[in-house]
């Protein structure tokens, strides 16, 4: 049988992994920035990840939603706890693209609405819902095509309050990425968000925050835009949740309480996933990660900055987008190809850094050096 590969293959086989370390089967090393796209969070094989898989798996991999799993409790806990929301409920399922359906169901559900806004080149995943709103055509099949949702310039407050305006009352939510990641690493601005709330309250519409990729420390702010003072009514994460192991879930505001009936899973939730998430956040916790994300984060930044041919650097703590000149999009393959280093890509022309949240200055300057030396080339 044949194999549907869902990326381009690189042709490098990745046979072992330590923190920000990777190694082919003919041995040779290579420096992991990429994160398997911002899902390394702890660094690969974490001794305490790694032994509480093991000794979870050894008592019990899973076992159905319909019996009591303390373990889920334990992880809705902690994760009130280091993300600072703790009157949120947690749903547990398996990805980016479940975890925002779901949300995008429960504020219809909630509302009793259809419309949802989204924005231009926003990714929230490959369901039907989440694909319906996700700016890319070349991944909806006709059956996802709906014009229930519509899609705005992002950062654009004028367009935003137009659109309330003129529709307010039929919007079930509006989602936003904090920072779009394959959109190519652009932040909404706190003035967009503040607005993003407010006619979110003013019309009864819900505000879902897919914190999917810049959320769970990333950044620096357990979500991504912490910082800018406002709340979402929902929160979805995967990726980093798991360190790998696939995990996703939303941190939904008490106010929907009598909605929750509609959500369910077989898998979500289970024994392992949860073991798995708990030692992400046990590790996120003890280290300190927030705070190295947005150090290590930061002088990545400045450092990036000061390179004469970057056009622009975007982003925040450990989720950073480089913007080159057209001709220099070789740069991420030569990364790999010369110096063995893992980046991502937004645009051809966009490297995205999405490391462990773990690494080090001395990593950081690895990756300078490499950078100045293609560019250089
Ligand atoms: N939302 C965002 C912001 C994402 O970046 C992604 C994945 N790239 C998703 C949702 C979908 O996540 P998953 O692939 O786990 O379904």
């Amino acid at each position: 049988m044949e194999l549907f590969n869902v990326y381009p293959v690189t042709p490098i086989n990745i046979v072992k992994a330590l923190g920000s370390t990777v190694w082919d089967e003919q041995g040779n090393e290579y420096l992991d920035l990429y994160g398997g796209h911002a899902v390394i969070s702890i660094g690969h094989t974490h001794p305490h990840y790694v032994k509480s898989l093991t000794d979870q798996l050894n008592k019990i991999g899973f076992y159905s939603n319909s019996v009591l799993i303390p373990i889920q409790q334990q992880l809705a806990k902690q994760l009130g706890e280091v993300s600072g929301r703790q009157d949120y409920t947690l749903f547990l399922c398996n990805s980016g693209a479940e975890a925002n359906e779901n949300a995008l169901k429960l504020a219809s559900f909630h509302t009793g609405r259809k419309k949802i806004i989204a924005f231009n080149k926003s990714f929230h995943g490959r369901t039907s819902l989440a694909v319906a709103a996700t700016d890319n055509p070349n991944i909806v099949a006709p059956v996802n095509e709906t014009d229930n949702v519509v899609f705005l310039p992002f950062n654009d407050e004028e367009a935003l309050e137009k659109a309330f305006n003129e529709y307010g009352e039929e919007i079930a939510a509006v989602i936003i990425e904090g920072i779009q990641g394959v959109g190519g690493i652009r932040e909404a601005s706190i003035p967009f968000l503040k607005m993003i709330r407010s006619l979110c309250d003013q019309y009864g519409s819900v505000f879902i925050a897919d914190s999917v990729q810049c959320g769970y420390g990333r950044t620096g702010n357990f979500y991504s835009h912490d910082y800018a003072g406002v709340d979402a009514d929902i929160y979805s994460m995967a990726k980093g949740m798991g360190n790998g192991f696939p995990i996703g879930g939303i941190s939904i505001s008490p106010k929907f309480k009598a909605s929750f009936g509609l959500l369910g899973t077989t898998f979500g939730g289970n024994h392992l996933a949860c073991a798995a998430a708990i030692s992400v956040l046990d590790i996120i916790k003890q280290d300190n990660l927030m705070e190295n994300a947005s150090k290590v984060g930061q002088y990545l930044i400045d450092e990036l900055k000061k390179f004469d041919k970057v056009l622009e650097v975007r982003g925040r703590g450990l989720m950073i987008g480089i913007e080159l000149p057209a001709e220099l999009a070789h740069v991420k393959k030569d990364l790999l190809l010369k110096n063995r280093i893992f980046t991502g890509e937004a645009k051809p022309n966009v490297i995205r850094l999405l490391p462990a949240l773990n690494i080090t200055n001395e990593i950081a300057d690895q990756f300078l050096t490499a950078f100045d030396e293609r560019l250089k080339a």
